[in-house]
């Protein structure tokens, strides 16, 4: 692909072209329209819009969750939408960490096994293992909770012990879709921050999906969806937006 290379700053994912249809004749659906897109090492993207704008379906797409109609995605200089199911499966293991909105933790483990599941997927070592999930359970505020099972712990903790396990194996790039879908406004915005900071300071890339426009605050940089098509967001939106003395 052309201009690659030319990059100044390392993309972590790439889109070119992207598009994705369902069905065909009458009853086709374009849910997403030539997307173009790069995220960098250590920056955060939300993509703003209304329920069914296409949301979804870009961010499956970027985590090679889902096949498009059109064009490619690129994790690192890798096009994954070229790649065979056994290299896919590496990537989606090893290199995408996933944050789902209904938390997607399994019941019957406690909060430290929860995290603990993704490393030996991955035959990471016992000992390393132990010390990554103690190290993660602190970096989101759970250091005092490794044996509470999802059930015992509430929907804020929920969400930050699946952030901590979507971060197990160091991943380049983190997906989140509408993590703050099910939480009350005060842990929403606490969710935002803690995205923000840790993609920050751990360097990853991240995308944020969210259809409430608050959410954008946190942002480096906000990109709207409707129709399946992509904008840039108002420069108003965003942390680079954001005058200096708020
Ligand atoms: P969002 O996440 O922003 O709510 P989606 O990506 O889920 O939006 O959906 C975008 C559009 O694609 C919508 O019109 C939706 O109805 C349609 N769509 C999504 N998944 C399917 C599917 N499996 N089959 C048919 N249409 C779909
Ligand atoms: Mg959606």
């Amino acid at each position: 692909m052309t201009g690659r290379h030319a990059l100044v700053r390392e993309a972590v994912v790439q889109c070119a072209n992207l598009g994705r249809h369902y069905g065909s004749g009458v009853s086709r659906v374009d849910a997403l329209v030539d997307a173009n897109l790069e995220i960098s090492v250590g920056e955060l993207v939300v993509v703003r819009g209304p329920s069914g704008s296409g949301k979804t379906t870009l961010l499956n797409l970027l985590g090679g969750l889902d096949t498009p109609s059109t064009g490619q995605v690129y994790i690192g200089e890798r096009e994954i939408t070229a790649a065979a199911e056994a290299e896919l499966v590496e990537v989606r293991r090893h290199e995408i960490g996933y944050i789902f909105q209904n938390f997607a933790l399994l019941p019957v483990l406690s909060a430290a096994e929860n995290i603990d599941l993704p490393l030996r997927i991955a035959g990471v070592p016992p000992r390393e293992r132990d010390e990554r999930v103690r190290e993660l359970l602190a970096l989101v505020g759970l250091a005092d909770h490794p044996n509470q099972r999802p059930d015992e712990l509430s929907g804020g903790q929920q969400q930050r012990l699946g952030i901590a396990r979507a971060l197990a194996n160091r991943p380049r790039l983190l997906i989140a879709d509408e993590p703050t879908g099910q939480l009350d406004s005060v842990n929403a915005e606490a969710m935002m921050s803690l995205i923000a900071s840790l993609v920050h300071d751990q360097g990853v890339a991240a995308i944020v999906s969210t259809h409430d426009p608050r959410m954008a605050a946190h942002a480096d940089r906000v990109i709207e969806i409707r129709d399946g098509r992509l904008s840039p967001a108002s420069p108003s939106s965003g942390r680079r937006g954001r005058p200096a003395a708020s």
